[in-house]
């Protein structure tokens, strides 16, 4: 899978895999406090989050993206927190989109702040965003995403998007047992059917170490499968891409597609590509990962690109990381970075 546009230093980790995604935290910072990622008895009011003099700036944003294309990556996701929040998020957009090498450069959202910002993320060369969403139901959704925010700017912030092009839209809904997956399944997916959104369901995962994960909390991707085509017929379609983590199906009865994300009871750590930037230039190669590599010492200490390069070839050369497919042993019991912190 060599590819001759990228340098020739590029190399797999011990396991075979290259390095092809990138995800990019924006900001440590959220205006939702969903439980199952920020619970605000942990990120109340006395929560310290990074000053801006920690963030990477765009520029070093930018720097390190070229660094990383040339090592392989391809996909760029813009993820926090609420990547939203971050001022002038449209910049950096236009930055990376000059970036060689880069073919695809998506947004994650809750999509509260996304009405207002769209227009303006589109004409910057975003190509697409995928918004989190658990329950069209306005009070199970404001419990679940414990906001003010009403569910209606969400939907807006959806329409909008689609609007101007931001297409294809995709939802992302994480099932948790008792949460959401009773009615709220059906009508997400429903949803999904009529404005022509792929909804990809995601099995709650224990992400960082505040959540109180159980494995009773997770619904396994099968049920969810058997839900809905026992509704409306579901049959699966090859992935489009090595790596892709959603399990696809389409509607047989020709209503677009749905996708299920096991990433508990049928791990995908063998085709793993992605790295994650956080918000502080951390590199993690693994979303399970206890800790990172400081990037942003390099970028501010005057490294040059060719160091710069070199240094995330190493760190991904010696990856080893497989999580999800060891997570019930006891290796796994070590503390973990939060979601909020480097992006789902
Ligand atoms: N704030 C943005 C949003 O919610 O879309 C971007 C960051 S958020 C951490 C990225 C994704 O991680 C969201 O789709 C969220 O639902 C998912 N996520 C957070 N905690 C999770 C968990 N414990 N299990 C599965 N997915 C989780
Ligand atoms: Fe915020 Fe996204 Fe985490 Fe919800 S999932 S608390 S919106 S970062
Ligand atoms: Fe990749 Fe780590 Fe998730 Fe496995 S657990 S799929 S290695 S991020």
């Amino acid at each position: 899978m060599h590819d001759a546009r990228y340098a020739d230093s590029q190399a797999p980790d011990r396991f075979g895999r290259w390095l092809r995604d990138l995800r990019i935290s924006v900001t440590d910072r959220c205006n939702f406090r969903c439980r199952y990622c920020m619970p605000r008895e942990v990120f109340g009011p006395d929560h310290v989050f990074l000053p801006r003099s920690e963030l990477l700036t765009f520029e070093e944003i930018t720097r390190l993206v070229r660094a990383f294309s040339r090592q392989g990556v391809r996909k760029i996701r813009l993820t926090g927190g609420e990547p939203l929040l971050r001022r002038q998020l449209d910049k950096l957009v236009a930055m990376l989109t000059e970036v060689d090498g880069i073919d695809d450069l998506a947004l994650t959202t809750n999509a509260s702040l996304l009405a207002a910002q769209a227009r303006a993320l589109r004409d910057a060369g975003l190509s697409r965003v995928t918004v989190s969403l658990d329950s069209l139901d306005a009070d199970r959704f404001a419990r679940i995403s414990d906001t003010r925010v009403p569910l209606s700017r969400i939907l807006q912030g959806i329409a909008t998007a689609e609007e101007v092009g931001l297409a294809p839209i995709k939802i992302n809904t994480v099932v948790k047992r008792g949460m959401n997956d009773g009615a709220d399944l059906l009508e997400l997916a429903e949803f999904g059917r009529a404005h022509g959104y792929t909804v990809r369901f995601i099995e709650y995962m224990d992400v960082g170490t505040t959540n109180g994960w159980r494995m009773d909390d997770v619904v396994p991707a099968r049920e969810i499968v058997d839900r809905l085509h026992a509704r409306w017929p579901v049959e699966p379609v090859d992935s489009d891409y090595p790596g892709e983590v959603a399990q696809r199906y389409r509607y047989r009865d020709g209503r677009g597609e749905v996708g299920i994300i096991a990433s508990v009871t049928e791990p995908f750590c063998r085709t793993c590509t992605r790295a994650r930037l956080s918000a502080q230039g951390e590199l993690f190669t693994c979303l399970f990962a206890a800790r990172g590599h400081d990037l942003r010492a390099l970028v501010r200490g005057g490294a040059d690109d060719a160091e710069l390069e070199r240094r995330i070839q190493a760190i991904w050369g010696r990856r080893t990381d497989r999580y999800s497919e060891l997570r019930t042993t006891e290796a796994n019991r070590a503390r973990k970075v939060e979601m909020s912190y480097i992006g789902g």
